[in-house]
């Protein structure tokens, strides 16, 4: 059975390439019928902090990346760690190191001097005569010889010679569990299968199997995972993604950027994987083909462009109740605000112009501005000339309607235009100008019927001469 695990480390908040390893795990696990689990690494306790455990998850939930089980908590795991450690040194697979800060610093020093990598193998690694008082650390004892093979299932087969790690710390001189035997002792506990990561860990790879390898041998039940790597994501410029990208956490693609979470998941998907020419990929259809031989090799560009565009689609299919509730929340418009009904029955006109919830409250922004209404400086030159005779026949026009509905107000603007002599446009400019102070709005029709009669005849009023 397949068991995957999204493992971040809190000390920062949930980043588009943590959602997205994130969601390749989850969408794995669902795919194979497995289980999806979540792991806080929380070891580093000066840098692990509540509000980034809190970031995590809730970005998590708001992606719908729902893990199975309650999340473990790494720290709270130490004793066991240790007591792994314990139990390969009792079975000669690692030993208590007393080498001395001094003795490690020369030893840097002198593979400096022959240029070559610090790899410490400790004169501690055949001796068992260690001082009983002093400090020490349990170190693997790593194998010298041969090389090691991962059938990495996105970046194929790699291979490390032995003689090239060292005898890595497993257990520091506090007694506390290094990252690399933490790890391992939780994805074997956790039932791991299949550990799916950024390749940024695939080093980290070669220093872990020794320790499923020694604890395989001492008591059985430690299968090597199956591991696939996945290329990070880069900057448009081809770096590695960072802050002078933009936005890297996932909350700004919510609060800042207007994104809604199924857009995101689709691109994030898209981003390293592909299935087809598919673009619009819907969750059920994603764990459905999902699968690491369709994750590339090499790193993917992030593109805000693209995800708009995605975003945009999902916007027009989102629920107009949601969008609408979306959107007050923007403008922090309280639970009972009679304005949330106005903007539901807005949306429909709203959605089609809009990439983001930022534009949505943008453009909704006319069906609550005050008289009289500010106009945009680019927009106020159509108010001038034949506009203010134009608007005044208008105005005869609309008022004489009662029947407020779009093809009643369109047939009486269309009247007035012909009446003038004059294209639609002529008429429908300044009107536009009048009713929402823009040049651009939703359909002219639409406009004047989610103002209502009222509204939009004092609106036109206000620039009759
Ligand atoms: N905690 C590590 C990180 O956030 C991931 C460890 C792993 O996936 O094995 O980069």
């Amino acid at each position: 059975k397949v068991v995957t695990r999204f493992a971040p480390s809190p000390t920062g908040f949930l980043h588009l390439g943590g959602a997205r390893t994130a969601l390749f795990n989850l969408l794995y696990a669902r795919h194979h019928g497995g289980t999806f689990r979540l792991r806080i690494e929380d070891t580093d306790r000066a840098r692990s902090t509540e509000p980034a455990i809190a970031a995590i998850l809730n970005g998590m939930r708001w992606l719908g990346l729902d893990w199975d089980g309650e999340e473990v908590y790494q720290f709270a795991r130490a004793d066991r760690h240790a007591a792994v450690a314990q139990q390969m040194v009792e079975h000669g697979h690692a030993y208590r190191c007393y080498m001395t800060q001094g003795e490690i610093d020369a030893m840097r020093a002198e593979a400096q001097a022959a240029k070559k990598p610090l790899r410490i193998r400790s004169p501690w690694r055949e001796r068992s005569d260690g001082p009983a008082d002093q400090p020490f650390v349990v170190r693997l004892k790593a194998p010298t010889e041969g090389a090691v093979t991962i059938d990495d299932q996105v970046q194929g087969a790699v291979t490390v010679q032995n003689a090239e790690l060292d005898d890595m710390v497993l257990l520091r001189s506090d007694g506390t569990p290094t990252y690399m035997l933490a790890v391992v002792v939780d994805d074997h506990d956790m039932g791991v299968t299949h550990v799916i990561r950024g390749d940024d860990h695939l080093n980290n790879a070669f220093r872990q199997l020794p320790i499923y390898r020694a604890m395989d041998a001492i008591e059985g039940g430690w299968p090597d995972p199956v591991y696939a790597h996945i290329p990070l994501i880069h900057g448009s410029d081809g770096a590695k993604l960072s802050k002078r990208h933009g936005a890297v956490g996932i909350e700004a693609y919510r609060d800042e950027l207007g994104i809604l979470p199924e857009a995101l998941d689709n691109y994030l998907l898209r981003l390293g994987w592909g299935h087809g020419d598919d673009e619009i990929i819907a969750r059920d259809d994603a764990v459905r083909w999902f699968d690491l031989s369709g994750v590339g090799k090499s790193p993917s560009r992030f593109d805000l462009k693209k995800l708009e565009n995605l975003n945009g689609h999902y916007i027009r299919a989102a629920d107009d109740a949601r969008l609408a509730g979306l959107v007050a929340d923007k403008l922090d418009l309280a639970q009972d605000d009679p304005r949330r009904a106005r903007l539901e029955t807005a949306m429909p006109a709203l959605k089609p112009r809009a990439a983001n919830i930022n534009e949505l409250a943008d453009g909704a922004a006319f069906l609550f501005a005050e008289r009289p209404l500010a106009i945009d400086d680019a927009a106020a030159p159509l108010l001038g000339g034949e506009a203010p005779a134009l608007l005044e026949r208008l105005h005869a026009a609309l008022d004489a309607v009662h029947n407020w509905d779009t093809e009643t107000a369109e047939a009486a603007v269309r009247q007035v235009a012909d009446d003038a002599g004059v294209k639609l446009g002529q008429v429908a400019q300044p009107l536009r100008v009048a009713l929402t102070g823009r040049k651009t709005s939703p359909g002219i029709f639409d406009v004047l019927v989610l103002l209502g009669r009222e509204e939009s005849l004092a609106r036109i009023a206000d620039h009759t001469p």
